[in-house]
């Protein structure tokens, strides 16, 4: 068994999907290990998390929608829940996400230069799942 960091970001919650992106989860026969709704975010919880991506030059803009609302985290267990949970969400660009994925299935692709508001996160390996889980799970802020 293996866990992973899951999120439904901000434009998932605003748009009303929280109901359909869990119900994929249960239907799918993940264990959901937590499941918190985060009203509101610090820039510094933000910035740990996205650690490896703060200093790109489009890195505000990303920061800025994922404080633009509550969010939903969570943590998922299962046989290889790391990559069926990133096969669930589909690839980053909605316009290169395939139908059946949350991605292919509820977003639309960006404008040029603009953040891409795809629904869902979840961990891209076992290290980066252990430490998400730690930072959005385990410490106190
Ligand atoms: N992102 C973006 N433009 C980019 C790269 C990333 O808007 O050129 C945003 C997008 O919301 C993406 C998130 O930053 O989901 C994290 O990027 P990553 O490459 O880790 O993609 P993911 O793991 O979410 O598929
Ligand atoms: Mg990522």
């Amino acid at each position: 068994m293996e866990e992973t960091f899951f999120m439904i970001k901000p434009d998932g919650v605003r748009r009303g999907l929280i109901g359909k992106v869990l119900e994929r989860i249960e239907r799918r026969g993940f264990r959901i290990e937590r499941l918190e709704l985060r009203s509101s975010v610090s820039q510094t919880l933000i910035d740990q998390h996205y650690e490896s991506l703060v200093e790109q030059p489009f890195y505000p803009a990303i920061r800025d929608f994922m404080m633009s609302g509550p969010l939903v985290v969570g943590i998922l267990s299962g046989e290889s829940a790391i990559a069926s949970w990133r096969q669930m969400m589909g690839a980053t660009r909605p316009e290169e996400a395939l139908p059946g994925t949350i991605r292919g299935d509820f977003a639309q692709a960006a404008p040029l230069g603009q953040t891409i508001q795809n629904i869902v996160h979840g961990s891209d390996s076992v290290e980066s799942a252990a430490r998400e889980i730690a930072l959005w799970f385990e410490k106190e802020h």
